[in-house]
């Protein structure tokens, strides 16, 4: 069976789309044109407005197919019919079936009974570069802040138990993932629903004596559960990235506490003071929310001029987005569309600036380049820094056609806004 898929939104979304294509593994074969497709599996994304539009964008897209080939079954997995089950059924009548994302393994099957096929045992069908794989440790968030509609979507925070992460991480190295990403919604806060001893630092120091593991990069940390154990374990140990993925959202303390960040200014600056002392040659990423209600010219300015001064080497802004049943869609003082764009436009300026003065920093030094692909039609390959993850961070334009999953020394050669270009130091590529 010639199944399409497409995955939209985070990380912990793609490894549900790899869990149930797991199900299907020996059943269907994977194709790239969805003109080709028997089967779509289209996994949504709907936490804002834009993650929304995208989603259901995809979906009438797709269902064009279907007016060629009116045999094609389209499946939509994922967070948008976790909220929105019944609208959709009502609106989108071209699609077969949806599954929410509450219960992935439940998806799996229901989706192996439709196509009658056996659920194959496999856990995971990987779908990405074959040495790089997310590694989801918790699901679901107890932090809710006030903006927030993914404690709805996803419910409370529940972590894996660390044995079971330790098991999944052996049989990816197995398979020859040598860089793998830690994810959940907020992964500092890992082990505080487990028993005593289950902490983020101590499961980062089973995970780096995983043979075959080069890279460990720890995403969506929270500000408020950092810890001075977890700084130390990642200055310590070889194989975690010096890459720290720090949503701030923002940096005003009246912003700040009614986004309910349960973190202000002065615990903030002091957090980036320690890390960067701590772990050095580290390389921050953040994000940062603008148009937040209420949100007044001055502390509009107070984060502008805080990320000027800060220097994040990477960062993300997001334009405020009301979702139903956040109690922040109750608050006054909408900021017009327009201020917010002017307000994200200027971020999106002064930061341009910093990562191009970063990069500027980093020509002439060697560093360590993990190949992800070979260009097409060139003589150039694809790669990453340590501190680039995937799919979101920069990327390194190395010369040579270098095999995929390679770690190369490289002198970094030329520095573009977001970008490097590289010369590997001895690949006759
Ligand atoms: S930490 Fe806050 S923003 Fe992140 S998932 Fe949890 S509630 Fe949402």
């Amino acid at each position: 069976m010639k199944l399409y898929c497409v995955s939209l939104g985070c990380p912990k979304n793609h490894i549900d789309l790899e869990m149930i294509l797991g199900g299907l593994a020996t059943s269907v074969e994977l194709v790239q044109n969805p003109a080709d497709a028997e089967v779509m599996v289209i996994n949504t994304c709907a936490f804002i407005a834009p993650a929304k539009l995208e989603s259901i964008e995809t979906i009438l897209h797709l269902a064009q197919y279907k007016k060629e080939k009116p045999s094609v079954r389209i499946m939509v997995t994922g967070c948008l019919p976790q909220r929105y089950q019944d609208e959709l059924v009502r609106e989108l009548p071209e699609v077969d079936a949806f599954f929410p994302s509450a219960d992935v393994h439940r998806t799996r099957q229901q989706i192996c009974s439709l196509l009658e096929i056996s659920e194959n045992k496999l856990a995971r069908w990987r779908i990405g570069h074959p040495h790089s794989a997310y590694l989801r440790i918790a699901d679901g968030c107890n932090n809710r802040c006030s903006y927030c509609a993914i404690p709805m979507i996803k419910g409370g925070y529940r972590s894996r138990a660390m044995n079971e992460i330790v098991a999944e991480a052996e049989e990816l190295a197995a398979e020859g993932v040598s860089e793998i990403n830690l994810v959940a919604q907020d992964t500092t806060r890992y082990g505080s629903d487990l028993k005593e001893g289950c902490s983020l630092h101590r499961l980062l120091r089973r995970l780096d004596e995983i043979k075959g593991v080069q890279w460990i990069r720890l995403l969506y940390t929270h500000p408020a559960h950092w810890y001075p154990e977890l700084l130390e374990t990642m200055a310590d140990l070889a194989h975690v990235t010096k890459y720290v993925d720090l949503p701030i959202q923002h940096v005003s303390n009246t912003i700040l506490e009614r986004m309910g960040r349960k973190y202000d200014r002065r615990a903030l600056e002091a957090l980036i003071r320690m890390m960067r002392t701590e772990i050095p040659d580290l390389v921050l990423r953040t994000s940062v929310i603008v148009g937040f209600p209420g949100e007044t010219e001055g502390q509009f300015q107070e984060l502008l001029h805080f990320i000027r001064d800060t220097r994040f080497e990477r960062l993300g802004v997001f334009e405020y987005s009301a979702e139903e049943n956040t109690t922040a869609a109750l608050y006054k003082g909408t900021v017009s569309s327009a201020k917010k764009r002017v307000r994200m436009d200027e971020i999106m300026a002064l930061q341009a600036d910093i990562s191009m003065a970063f990069n500027q920093s980093l020509v002439g030094r060697t560093m360590t380049i993990l190949v992800d692909e070979q260009e097409a039609d060139s003589n150039l390959s694809l790669g990453r820094t340590q501190w680039d993850a995937p799919e979101i961070d920069n990327l390194v334009h190395l010369s040579g056609r270098i095999q995929q999953g390679t770690y190369v020394a490289c002198r970094i050669a030329g520095a573009e806004c977001y970008d490097l270009t590289a010369t590997p130091l001895n690949h006759d590529g």
